[in-house]
């Protein structure tokens, strides 16, 4: 038998005894809103509250009053029943932030996820002949249009793209890289470990910093089946160096009989170059340089919804569609939805007026200026408007940015970080630059419409 100590024994002075039962909580008015008993996740809350509590008496603390229980009861149903994943406003001036979301949808592509979600669709239904159809192609032919491939498909993401062209085209066979391309792409997305989850044979070639045309002729053997190119979206290797072009590689893989396969990353439709930034691969050079296959994400330079787009010769797509990694990777009908709308506002010519990454790379620097006068303005004598850049972001256009006009708010390192972590707990939560002596906000990431919560926000951070 446990022996209890003397004070259990003797009930009136056993502080467990205050707490109150789980009945009687349930049967309180304040959590009534949240239905009672006969909600089990109410009823496994006033259990959890009321651990909680005997935990504080078994420490020595005094019981929690009913009150109290019963407030800690109404924290833990704000946290379960509130989503995890939220909505913020992005004023770091990173146009596409894969941690923020990546690229905002247009209006349109909004729309039509919700058409396509509110009920039934002829997602892999052929209305015509009134069968079974294929999800694969309501991409296709806008696809086709907007990049002259042969064909198309797209899957959950690029990584899974990249995984599925590898595991479909080179299962025991030999992929050429440079060494300067078998990266990282982030989130643990290497190159040479895909290459070995696809069953694929990486075979790195040339340097770090230089590889030749002769580097890949070099190591094309029998087992050979594949050049690739990996796009350097994340970083850039400046100085001595050297890569063949796309249509160098192309020639070379085509002579010698195998593959060439594009992993753009980014994948741009439009011409950077006309807002002052490098020039980013578009899919159709790639194509029209002779790859075989590209890939590329939905939601970088795109302006979709995440997505991993592969373009190319039919024969080829028809494998991937063929193999069984394409039923594991498959999109939804949502972002299929999306993707299309997204794709039709390139062959309508509205790119940049209808896609918010397009609007905000483009967005002219006295329309930002504006902006950021009146965010100041707003905020008051504390704000000052100063140049910055605006970064592109994303695995897109390394190194790239737009010059901007900021709302900087100046302070010490710690006064600056704890700035910026009142307004992360906002409601909306705004995510701001931080330098070491300043917290900075930029306009260009944050739609027009915001400006006034943008505003409130700071407003209220200021003065907590
Ligand atoms: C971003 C990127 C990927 C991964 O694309 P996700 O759509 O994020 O899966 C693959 N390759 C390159 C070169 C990239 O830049």
């Amino acid at each position: 038998m446990v022996k209890l100590p003397h004070s259990f024994a003797m009930t009136t002075d056993n502080p467990y005894r205050a707490l109150p039962s789980v009945d009687r909580l349930l049967a309180d008015e304040r959590l009534r809103p949240l239905g009672g008993g006969e909600r089990p996740v109410v009823t496994q809350l006033v259990r959890q509250a009321l651990e909680t509590a005997r935990g504080a008496v078994s420490a020595g603390r005094p019981a929690p009053t009913q009150d109290q229980i019963v407030e800690s009861v109404l924290g833990l149903a704000e946290d379960v029943f509130h989503p995890t994943l939220r909505p913020l406003i992005n004023a770091t001036g990173v146009i596409i932030h894969t941690n923020l979301g990546r690229a905002p949808l247009s209006e349109e592509a909004i729309a039509a996820m919700a058409a396509v979600s509110s009920g039934y669709s002829n997602l892999e239904f052929d209305l015509e002949a009134g069968e079974r159809g294929s999800r694969f192609l309501h991409l296709e032919s806008v696809l086709q249009q907007l990049t002259g491939a042969e064909a198309a498909m797209a899957v959950n993401n690029n990584a899974s793209a990249v995984l599925l062209a590898l595991s479909a085209l080179a299962h025991d066979r030999e992929v050429i890289v440079s060494r300067g391309q078998a990266v990282e792409i982030g989130g643990g997305f290497r190159i040479p470990d895909v290459m070995r989850q696809s069953g694929g044979r990486l075979v790195e070639v040339g340097t770090t910093n230089r590889t030749y045309p002769r580097d890949y002729q070099d190591a094309i053997t029998p087992d050979t089946v594949a050049v690739m190119r990996v796009h350097a979206s994340n970083f850039r290797i400046v100085g001595f160096t050297e890569t063949p072009g796309i249509d160098d590689l192309a020639r070379l893989a085509h002579e010698h009989d195998v593959l060439l396969l594009d992993d753009l990353g980014s994948g741009c439709l439009l011409d950077t170059t006309q807002f002052g930034l490098a020039p980013e691969p578009t899919v159709q050079e790639s194509l029209a340089a002779g790859a075989d296959l590209a890939m590329f994400s939905g939601d970088k330079l795109l302006g979709g919804p995440q997505a991993g787009i592969i373009v190319g010769r039919s024969e080829l797509v028809e494998r991937l569609r063929r193999h069984p990694l394409a039923r594991a990777v498959r999109m939804d009908k949502a972002s299929i939805a999306a993707l299309t709308a997204t794709l039709l506002h390139y062959l309508r010519g509205e790119a940049l007026e209808k896609l918010p990454v397009w609007r905000m790379i483009a967005a002219p620097l006295a329309e930002v200026r504006r902006r950021a006068r009146r965010w100041a303005r707003g905020i008051g004598p504390v704000a000052k408007v100063v140049d910055g850049r605006s970064m592109i972001g994303g695995g897109s256009l390394p190194e790239e940015s737009l010059p901007t006009k900021l709302v900087a708010i100046a302070g010490d390192g710690a006064y600056v970080t704890d700035l910026a972590r009142r307004l992360r707990r906002g409601d909306p939560p705004v995510v701001a630059r931080i330098e070491k002596d300043a917290l900075l906000l930029d306009p260009r990431t944050v739609p027009s419409r915001q400006d006034s919560t943008v505003i409130q926000a700071v407003t209220a951070a200021l003065s907590e």
